[in-house]
């Protein structure tokens, strides 16, 4: 399905300039000396950032992947092999001279991932071997267009492969599919387009028409088992295939790429990739490309510009904030803290040395839940609870609020609250 962002959407989005919040809210930046593009991220946007690792993570073992780490450096035979460096020189860092050896910092994951493949012996029954890695990889960005997030020379990408016969692609280029419409979901964040990407006249491409229609053919067949609605679009394949592209829009209307789904004949080729079928016979595999969020510089990038910093709770850097009325109520408050940092909540206390209970509820009106624990609910062990959307609950019992708040968190759900939840079903919902 095809879906445009409305009018305050987008105004909503230009009003959030993710460069402005990110310092402003403390979540990354950058500094001259570390260089143009290279972003470090302050312990607010790494709680953020870690949290989306981790549900990717996750969602990827739920599938049936199986994660690997690899190098970010390479030798520069090793993207001769691939094609990238006949394909792609122009966007890589010069290479660098090592004993006699040229290593580069890797342009993708891929040529990595076909070796790993390639290093054991593979039969039909691995197959579909889905293998996924939040990996780095480097881009020589020309300083002039770098900025915040979006445009970096260091990224980490949220990529996968999964290597499988050709009658397997288009279920897995679906079931790819589907975890993007997922994650969108629970990241509250919506596609511009579904774009397929075609190749173009006068472009940079593999040879091979008749495995290009072919590649084609897989992806729209995946588009449409999703039920999802695309565009055609000439000009925007990779090198070595056509593409699903998932296009997201800024404020201003500009599209970029967030996730993608690719075919792949040529690397299984290049690499020499194979399988013993069931027949005793070595056979080329099929290599689907697929990527949930992109980077997670991009898709942060997009988070703090979508929720203007008010993050779905379980994304938020902060998830609690405790207030204790008065003085008397700080020990209840602290121990309140302990037990968030136990259950994997995070937490703070603003206790009344920040101001009066307005005002400390003002500078957290970006975190989720606010509790407030005056001498009532101090000697019931209770809190009172305020939602970020300026909703108030009655009191209930600490221990049954963190416990509703861990199960929401736990579900990735992007609603406040769920009002249905009895006190006890306290477990994690579906
Ligand atoms: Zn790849």
């Amino acid at each position: 399905m095809v879906t445009r962002l409305d009018t305050r959407e987008e105004t909503t989005m230009r009003m959030h300039d993710h460069r402005r919040l990110g310092r402003e809210l403390g979540l990354f930046d950058t500094d001259p000396l570390i260089g143009a593009g290279l972003p470090y991220w302050l312990p607010d946007g790494a709680a953020v950032r870690h949290a989306l690792e981790e549900y990717i993570r996750g969602a990827e073992r739920r599938a049936g992947y199986r994660h690997v780490y690899s190098p970010v450096l390479g030798k520069r035979e090793l993207y001769e092999i691939s094609g990238h460096w006949s394909h792609y020189s122009d966007d890589m860092f010069p290479p660098m001279d090592l004993g006699g050896e040229q290593v580069v910092l890797r342009p993708s994951l891929c040529p990595h991932h076909a070796l790993i493949y390639r290093s054991r012996g593979r039969s039909y029954r691995d197959l579909p071997l889905r293998m996924a890695e939040l990996g780095g990889m480097y881009r020589s960005e020309l300083s002039g267009v770098l900025g915040g997030l979006t445009r970096v020379r260091a990224i980490q990408l949220n990529d996968a492969h999964i290597f499988c016969t050709l009658d397997q692609v288009e279920e897995e280029a679906a079931a790819a599919l589907a975890m993007i419409v997922r994650a969108y979901r629970a990241l509250g964040i919506r596609p511009a387009r579904y774009r397929l990407s075609l190749p173009g006249p006068g472009g940079k491409y593999v040879a091979g028409a008749e495995l290009w229609r072919r590649s084609t053919d897989l992806l729209v067949g995946a588009l449409s088992a999703c039920g999802l609605d695309y565009e055609a679009v000439e000009g925007e394949a990779a090198f070595y295939g056509p593409k699903i592209d998932v296009q997201i829009a800024d404020g201003a209307g500009r599209e970029s790429t967030l996730s993608t789904v690719q075919v792949d004949f040529h690397q299984p080729e290049r690499f020499d990739l194979h399988y013993v079928g069931p027949d005793g016979a070595r056979h080329r595999p099929v290599m689907v490309h697929r990527s949930i969020i992109g980077s997670v510089e991009r898709a942060v990038a997009h988070l703090i510009e979508v929720h203007g910093g008010a993050f779905p709770a379980w994304l938020a850097p902060t998830q609690l904030t405790v207030l204790p009325v008065s003085q008397a109520e700080v020990p209840r408050a602290d121990g309140l803290l302990r037990r968030c940092a136990e259950l994997g909540l995070r937490a703070e206390v603003a206790g009344p040395e920040h101001g009066s209970l307005g005002a400390r509820v003002r500078a957290a009106r970006l975190v989720p839940y606010h509790l407030v624990i005056g001498a009532r609910e101090a000697a019931r062990e209770e809190v009172a609870p305020r939602l970020r959307d300026g909703r108030r609950l009655d009191a209930l019992p600490a221990a049954e609020m963190l416990a509703r708040v861990r199960a929401l968190v736990e579900a990735h759900s992007t609603d406040l609250w769920d009002d249905a939840a009895a006190p006890d079903d306290q477990g994690v919902r579906p």
